[in-house]
């Protein structure tokens, strides 16, 4: 690599790190490495991206279990060769090599440094707060060790300059460090067949079926995982079009069948699997067995799911069968 060090950094090692780019550290996911990975089959190469972080912040949980939000990585664990169709373990894939970052984009790395408040240390506190999404403790420890690092991050879509000019304003004594990374042309040159090789392709529900179909785990709780995701994907459609709901009664056989053997796979005495227990029921359309189930005693003194817990009980008392979601927030405040 080549560093080009557009301005030298001023202040001392930080005490406190706060990364942010296009949001709080608290709201996103930063990406990883792009692997290169061979199926194990025939050899050809595919891309595996993955993420260096993720959350769950603003994420959904939906009554058959599934997890969505915005900043978080589905990591796979199964894929189906491009090139031959065999379907493998992504973890039994060999990694030849990585896909750097460069030489894309150069990468491009901030920090603000806040050295001085000034005269008007009320108003910057407020900036740091406005940007910086900290409380007021957390403010407190920024001006009680200045000067300090304050923010820093890679990318241009936020690079701190915002941060700066409001410090500024706001008679602060700061830094705004800049650093590109190029890449060195006497680095060896990234074979062409990792560039052209496709991403590997996420399952789609009959990619899961054929992977039930060949038994394709290694033991118990690896065919829980891929049962589970075989019911995911068949309720997928639903979740973008609600309106075409059909219950697991009305679906491929093999669909069918996945379930009522996840169903009986699952623990009743482990309340997540006990609520997807009664899941697979309310889904089927099986409304008494759903509510004997979801109304069993918890064998553990608070559910970890009690939001959606009530909400398939309320739903299972109507008759209703349909997928449907809670906010993990709403989740989130009761357990
Ligand atoms: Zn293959």
């Amino acid at each position: 690599m080549v560093r080009l060090q557009l301005k030298q950094n001023v202040g001392r090692t930080p005490r406190f790190h706060y990364f942010f780019d296009d949001e709080p550290r608290c709201r996103r996911m930063t990406p990883g490495p792009t692997s290169i990975i061979e199926c194990p089959s025939c050899g050809a190469l595919h891309q595996l991206a993955t993420a260096a972080s993720d959350n769950t912040f603003g994420g959904i949980l939906w009554s058959d279990g599934k997890l969505e939000a915005p900043m978080l990585f589905n990591c796979p664990e199964l894929a189906r060769c491009v090139s031959c169709r065999a379907l493998f373990w992504l973890k039994s894939a060999k990694t030849v090599g990585v896909l750097p970052t460069l030489p894309f984009a150069p990468e491009r790395s901030w920090r603000v440094t806040l050295c001085d408040t000034g005269a008007n240390r009320v108003n910057v506190m407020a900036v740091l707060r406005r940007h910086l999404a900290v409380d007021m403790t957390q403010t407190k420890q920024f001006i009680a060790n200045l000067p300090v690092l304050v923010a820093f991050g890679a990318g241009t879509s936020n690079d701190g300059t915002a941060l700066m000019q409001d410090l500024l304003t706001a008679g602060a004594v700061a830094t705004h460090d800049v650093t590109i990374e190029a890449q060195s042309p006497t680095e060896t040159p990234i074979p062409p067949a990792w560039i052209a090789a496709p991403l590997v392709p996420p399952m789609q529900e009959l990619d899961f079926l054929d992977a039930v179909d060949s038994c394709l785990w290694s033991d118990a709780q690896s065919e829980v995982r891929i049962r589970t995701a075989t019911l995911h994907a068949g309720n997928d459609p639903f979740r973008q079009t609600p309106a075409d709901w059909q219950p697991l009664t009305d679906r491929h056989s093999l669909a069918m069948a996945n379930a009522l053997v996840l169903f009986d796979l699952l623990s009743p005495n482990i309340v997540t699997e006990n609520l997807l227990r009664a899941e697979i029921a309310r889904e089927q359309g099986l409304f008494g067995e759903a509510l004997r189930i979801a109304s069993a005693p918890s064998p553990q003194e608070r559910l970890s799911h009690e939001r959606l817990a009530a909400e398939l009980v309320a739903r299972a008392e109507r008759r209703d069968s349909a997928l449907f979601s809670v906010d993990l927030a709403d989740e989130q405040s009761f357990t």
